[in-house]
């Protein structure tokens, strides 16, 4: 199994509340994330970025990080975006030089069958995750807004001031419990990474049948419930 190390460039926030509320001060951010093969030094060649849709603040965090690891922007060569909403796609701060980047195509030779996308629709139609093991052998779900941050994926909210349809909301509660029963490790589209425990799952599914439209997608709870049958 080939591995990857990773790092977070830039740490995600996000300025709403999943209970409608707006938190003053706070910047909205997109996770961003540096991962490359364990074993080798991060180079053109074998380094993949996320998400880089950096605000002066998380360029500044960003460079930090990869000063730390040896390297620059310019020697990353690989971009993935999860979708093509505005706070997710390139975007350096003003007068900054944006890096020539190559999108990454998991089936490109260079790349193990190890690394690879998966559909998670329902923030977005086209949303897709990137799922990689880490050094520490966890299974790891760089997910996009698939799941915001913990607090919402706990609260079972969707991002509701893009008011989504009924049919955007079930798919939305579908691929959540897709990726909580396919991760060790999920790292949210404006969060911390949220490790996939014991405790989290019993929480997710004693709040489910409070999430809005749950009531029409019940297969959600099973693929929980089956996730936490392995875990225990
Ligand atoms: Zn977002």
């Amino acid at each position: 199994m080939s591995r990857f190390n990773y790092a977070i460039l830039q740490p995600g926030s996000i300025k709403a509340k999943p209970n409608g509320r707006l938190i003053p001060f706070a910047e909205h951010r997109s996770t961003s994330v540096v991962l490359w093969p364990e074993g080798h030094s991060p180079s053109i060649e074998n380094t993949i970025l996320t998400d880089p849709c950096l605000t002066a603040e998380g360029y500044q965090h960003s460079m930090e990080v990869l000063s730390e690891l040896g390297v620059t922007f310019a020697e990353i060569g690989y971009v993935f975006i999860t979708h093509q909403h505005n706070d997710h796609i390139i975007r350096f701060p003003k007068g900054i030089l944006k890096p020539a980047f190559r999108r990454f195509n998991p089936s490109d030779d260079i790349w193990s069958s190890e690394i690879r996308t998966s559909f998670y629709p329902g923030h977005s139609a086209d949303l897709k995750s990137l799922i990689f093991h880490s050094s520490s052998g966890d299974t790891m779900c760089i997910a996009g807004d698939a799941i915001l941050n913990e607090e919402w994926l706990r609260a079972w909210q969707y991002f509701w001031p893009n008011r989504y349809s009924q049919a955007e909301i079930i798919q939305t509660w579908k691929s959540v419990a897709a990726i909580v029963a396919s991760s060790d490790v999920i790292i949210p589209g404006h969060g911390a990474p949220i490790s996939v425990s014991v405790a989290l799952i019993k929480e997710l599914l004693s709040g489910f049948p409070a999430a809005q439209h749950s009531d029409r997608c019940e297969e959600v709870a099973q693929v929980l419930k089956n996730r936490l049958a392995e875990l225990v």
